[in-house]
């Protein structure tokens, strides 16, 4: 498949490092709160790529980080550490609260069905490893102990910034906006490996290391938990487009200056969901929950749909209004998918092969996922019989997640069900029609009335009245 890879700033044949093995590392969540709806649409992109990997006969091996410690309310490690502040304001512990808000992140993950990663590994359970690479960034060099925290020393490296096109000046940490400056460092972009000291007295978790009792920085665990699992070359790293600096970049020094060698080959960065008054943010308190979409009578498989509709490299909007869109054309396609029918006719394989290959040339440029919607509907309206489009849908939907076929067997199934009431129903429809003909319109009104308050709503047309619960 094509990629665009942020370090090269362009699409790319994707090549992994050993033929037919993808490792593939993604940021998880920092688990202080609920994951709002901006980070879920990171990975459920990422999900996509997953699957379509999958899809293209790649073994894949997809390991995520759990941030239970280290990530400060500034990326550039000032402020307060994340869940030591989610941990105060629920009176808890911040294990208590890292174990519930993981428990919460993987609920929603299953409803949007994005997929279990192979390795799941929380910050905390790593601590050896940070030590261990730490120490050899010391003696290499590369690192140095100011202040009592160690700090990596970026002006080692013959180049430091990777992804960015913008001016260095305005990404420097220290002259962005609400940041204060280190007095510790060195240069202005160095930054934390562990703490030692920290500002504040009450930090939750602590460990003891050769530089003094402290915990480790934000960027040190996943390029430990990355090694660990995936080795010395990574093949994909994921994450959202705000992660790139300076996380990721931080991420590339550290892990390269240790092993000696290039690690990570593909970036791929998914941009932001944003509001139309900005990014969605979990700081900023107020935001968009799964939880809250079900509340609304959203299935949460209509935010994957609308997250398929746009390409992952370009912001994209929430509103209700461009929900219930994204709701009105699902349910559409569920329906058309349940009114195919369930004859046993053997697959046409030539014209599968020939639908399939679109859909591949599709996904597999750069992810396009709304020409991949695309391809499933031009399948929906070839001249092709049931049972192909049937096992076309099957197979493309391994890579969409939209759980067409059996959302569209479950609405067969209501469909097919004797609805309770029917018969009263069908009796009040029988008198509105007869006081229609009468021209007896106040009582034609009033069964309508009555008929919407039992929450049922009915449609005229000239073939005559159809009727749905609502
Ligand atoms: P966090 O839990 O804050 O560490 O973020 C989890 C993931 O969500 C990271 O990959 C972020 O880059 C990503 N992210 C944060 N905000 C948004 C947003 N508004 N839209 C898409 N992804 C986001
Ligand atoms: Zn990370």
């Amino acid at each position: 498949m094509k990629l665009y890879n942020s370090a090269s700033h362009k699409k790319e044949e994707f090549v992994p490092h050993e033929p037919g093995k993808v490792t593939m590392y993604t940021c998880g969540p920092t688990v202080y709160h609920f994951a709002h709806i901006g980070n879920l649409r990171s990975y459920l992109m990422e999900d996509v790529l997953e699957k379509f990997l999958r899809y293209e006969g790649y073994d894949v091996k997809r390991i995520m980080n759990i941030t239970d410690v280290g990530h400060l309310a500034s990326d550039a490690d000032t402020g307060e550490d994340k869940m030591v502040k989610g941990a105060k304001r629920e009176h808890k512990s911040v294990m208590e609260i890292a174990k519930f808000y993981t428990d919460a992140f993987f609920a929603d993950c299953k409803k949007l069905n994005i997929k279990y990663p192979e390795v799941v590994q929380p910050a905390t359970g790593m601590i050896d490893d940070y030590i261990k690479v730490i120490t050899k960034l010391l003696d290499t060099g590369y690192a140095y102990v100011a202040g009592g925290n160690v700090y990596f020393d970026t002006s080692k490296l013959e180049k430091y910034y990777v992804f960015n096109d913008h001016d260095e000046e305005d990404l420097a940490v220290g002259v962005r906006e609400g940041v204060e400056e280190d007095t510790n460092k060195r240069n202005k972009n160095d930054f934390v490996l562990w703490f030692t000291k920290s500002k504040f007295e009450d930090q939750a978790l602590k460990w003891d290391s050769p530089w003094g009792v402290g915990y480790p920085g934000w960027h040190i665990e996943c390029s430990c938990i990355s090694m660990k699992y995936a080795g010395e070359y990574l093949d994909i790293h994921c994450g959202g487009i705000d992660n790139a600096f300076p996380h990721h970049t931080n991420e590339i020094a550290q892990s390269e200056a240790y092993l000696g060698h290039p690690w990570c080959k593909y970036w791929m960065h998914v941009h932001h969901l944003n509001t139309n008054s900005g990014k969605m943010s979990k700081s900023k308190g107020e935001f968009l929950t799964v939880s809250l979409l079900e509340e609304k009578g959203y299935d949460p498989l209509v935010y994957r749909f609308f997250c398929l509709q746009s390409h992952y490299r370009k912001g994209l909007v929430f509103s209700w209004e461009n929900l219930d869109n994204a709701k009105v054309a699902y349910d559409k396609l569920v329906a058309r998918v349940a009114a195919l029918s369930d004859d046993p006719a053997p697959v046409d394989e030539e014209a599968a092969a020939r639908y399939k290959a679109a859909f591949i040339e599709a996904v597999g440029n750069d992810l396009n996922t709304s020409l991949g919607v695309t391809a499933l509907y031009d399948v929906l309206k070839a001249d092709i019989n049931d049972a192909t489009k049937r096992a076309l849908i099957g197979s493309f939907d391994q890579v969409l997640g939209l759980s067409l076929l059996e959302k569209a067997a479950a609405l067969r199934e209501k469909e097919a069900a004797p609805v309770e009431g029917a018969e009263e129903i069908e009796a009040l429809i029988a008198k509105r029609l007869e006081a229609k003909k009468a021209k007896d319109w106040a009582t034609a009104d009033a069964i309508r009335d009555q008929l919407k308050e039992m929450g049922v709503e009915i449609k005229d047309s000239k073939d005559g009245t159809t009727w749905t619960r609502v």
